[in-house]
């Protein structure tokens, strides 16, 4: 069978809708009547056009959902048709709420997009999930939408920023509408985001840190400009003025390390750092500044780029047990939860980008 959205209803307004819909006041008991993979139809004023909106690819990132339920609840008819999903109730829900990124049984729901099975290395795709997964990414390609917007938190502090490898004028356009920074990242992780790129512009928005009130509103205050504004082709004169970063350098922690963050040097840990380190998201670190502590020689950290290159000689010094920051450089992304740290990445070191030229 072909592949349909929930259609909700057309040519009546959404408030309308939102009573059909019945969505409670508090977003916990909206999630708790919805399934995973939960794709919607909002009727916009302009049938002929669509927009696309992802949230809760992460189930521990709640600002998208927060955001969308806010507006669902009190906005009136999108400017054109919308198409919404929202991802990983499951692991949302699972107690205590908004903790899991995604269920072990599941995989994560913002890898492996547009792979095959084998080159995910993924159980999102090895399970019954793939066939929805392959099924909406089929629908979304076909869409011939205007947008995508994919909404997400981190657990640093971070400003408010967009990411992907698209950046053209009307994706820094749709960053804008959420904050004032891109990073253009080529890295291959198997995000929704790059497997629809080369289909319309579609960039990930970071709303700020997970928990944060006013990463919520960044969530919602970006989602009313996206969703009302009659024309998105204006936005690309707001892109000029997005500050631009790019090149990435991943900074992992080396198999078999132990991490702590601390004040002050901990035995027994091979690295030691700064727990303020995430205030630095975005600030250009000078050439000497201490990051931490290290115990023996050898650097418990690895940095690749996109190239797959080994950088902590270019990026770290470790000298008299402590650990600086070899020549002046970017962090952003960077986590002080250790968990994190260890699963997926501490953070990213980007250069500045030239000024964007038409
Ligand atoms: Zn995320």
């Amino acid at each position: 069978m072909e592949a349909r959205p929930q259609r909700i209803a057309t040519g009546v307004p959404v408030r309308k809708e939102v009573r059909e819909l019945e969505i409670p006041a508090r977003v916990e008991h909206w999630l708790d009547t919805l399934a995973d993979l939960t794709w919607m139809h909002l009727a916009g004023r302009d049938a002929s056009r669509l927009r696309i909106v992802t949230t809760l690819l992460h189930g521990n990132e709640p600002s998208s959902i927060r955001g969308l339920h806010r507006w669902l609840r009190g906005r009136e008819t999108p400017a054109v048709d919308l198409w919404i999903l929202i991802g990983a109730v499951q692991a949302a829900i699972e107690p205590p709420r908004f903790a899991h990124r995604f269920l072990p049984a599941d995989g994560d729901l913002n890898r492996g997009w547009g792979k095959s099975p084998v080159e995910a290395g993924s159980k999102l795709l090895a399970s019954e999930r793939a066939a929805r997964i392959a099924e909406l990414l089929r629908a979304f390609r076909a869409s011939n939408a205007e947008a995508l917007i994919d909404l997400h938190n981190n657990t640093g502090h971070n400003p408010p920023y967009g990411v992907g490898p698209d950046a053209g004028p009307t994706a820094l356009g749709l960053v804008s509408l959420f904050g004032q920074r891109f990073v253009h990242s080529p890295l291959a992780l198997g995000t929704l985001v790059e497997a629809t790129v080369s289909h319309f512009p579609s960039v990930t928005i970071e709303c700020g840190r997970a928990g944060d009130p006013r990463a919520d509103d960044v969530a919602y205050d970006g989602l009313v400009r996206f969703l009302e504004r009659d024309e998105l082709s204006s936005l690309a004169n707001a892109g000029r003025e997005i500050e631009r970063l790019g090149d990435p350098i991943r900074v992992t922690l080396r198999e078999g390390a132990r991490l702590e963050f601390a004040g002050t040097h901990r035995a027994g840990a091979s690295l030691t750092l700064d727990p303020e380190l995430d205030r630095h998201n975005f600030q250009l670190i000078a050439e000497g500044t201490q990051l931490g502590w290290v115990e023996g020689t050898r650097l418990a950290l690895e940095a690749r780029d996109a190239q797959g290159r080994d950088r902590s000689g270019d990026l770290f010094r470790v000298a008299d047990g402590r650990l600086s920051a070899a020549r002046p450089w970017v962090p952003v992304m960077m986590t002080t939860d250790p968990v994190i740290a260890r699963a997926d990445c501490l953070f990213y070191v980007v250069e500045p980008l030239p000024t964007w030229e038409p």
